[in-house]
């Protein structure tokens, strides 16, 4: 008999300007929920706001590649000419102590997680349409044309391995994709492998 139920590894991803951080932000601003957020790693430089620790732990290329040979990440990933990952044992620490662990990342890293542990709830989330992606990329106004064309480029082939997951969230409104993940998040309790 388990003494402590193991929390629920939650994979949320999608491709990059799709309002990952957004909903995420949302779930996290509700009150009463048992998540704890999975800060990442990263090579790439703060936006400006970011802070260091809270947003992501910005390191140079070095320190992450001495992470990946130790063996410190649990998936990890090189998008638009940075890295990023995920520090393996804070996720495996919160697991062990029953907490719900939510992880925002891109595609190939969440496909990383699935061989690694396949019993994580996957969730990705789509725009309305290709033209509400490029739109919402632009509004954030903190990148080049060329960084742009690259983002749209990727997330074209992103959103063809979203049969990879268990679930499709749209992000039509904030608040509708939040509370889509909180229902998802409240049954994967229940599902039969978990109870
Ligand atoms: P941004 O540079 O816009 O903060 O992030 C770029 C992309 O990297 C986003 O799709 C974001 O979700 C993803 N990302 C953030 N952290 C991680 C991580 O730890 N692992 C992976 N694979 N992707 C990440």
């Amino acid at each position: 008999m388990r003494l402590v139920e193991k929390g629920v590894l939650i994979v949320i991803s999608g491709p990059s300007g799709v309002g990952k951080g957004t909903v995420r932000a949302s779930i996290f601003k509700q009150e009463n929920h048992n998540l704890e957020y999975s800060i990442s790693m990263t090579t790439r430089k703060p936006r400006v706001g970011e802070v260091d620790g809270v947003d992501y732990f910005f390191v140079e290329k070095e320190e992450f590649l001495d992470r990946i040979d130790q063996g410190q990440l649990l998936e990890w990933a090189e998008f638009v000419g940075n890295y990023y990952g995920t520090p393996l044992d804070y996720v495996k620490k919160k697991l062990d102590e029953g907490k719900d662990v939510v992880l925002e990342i891109e595609v190939q890293g969440a496909l990383q997680v699935k061989n690694v542990m396949p019993d994580a709830c996957f969730i990705f989330i789509a725009p309305p349409s290709m033209e509400e992606l490029r739109n919402r990329i632009m509004t954030r106004g903190t990148e080049a044309m060329e960084v742009i064309n690259k983002r749209m480029q990727k997330a074209e082939s992103e959103i063809g391995l979203a049969h990879e997951y268990d679930y499709i969230v749209i992000n039509d409104t904030v608040e509708n994709a939040r509370d889509r993940i909180m229902v998802i998040i409240e049954a994967e309790h229940s599902r039969s492998n978990r109870v």
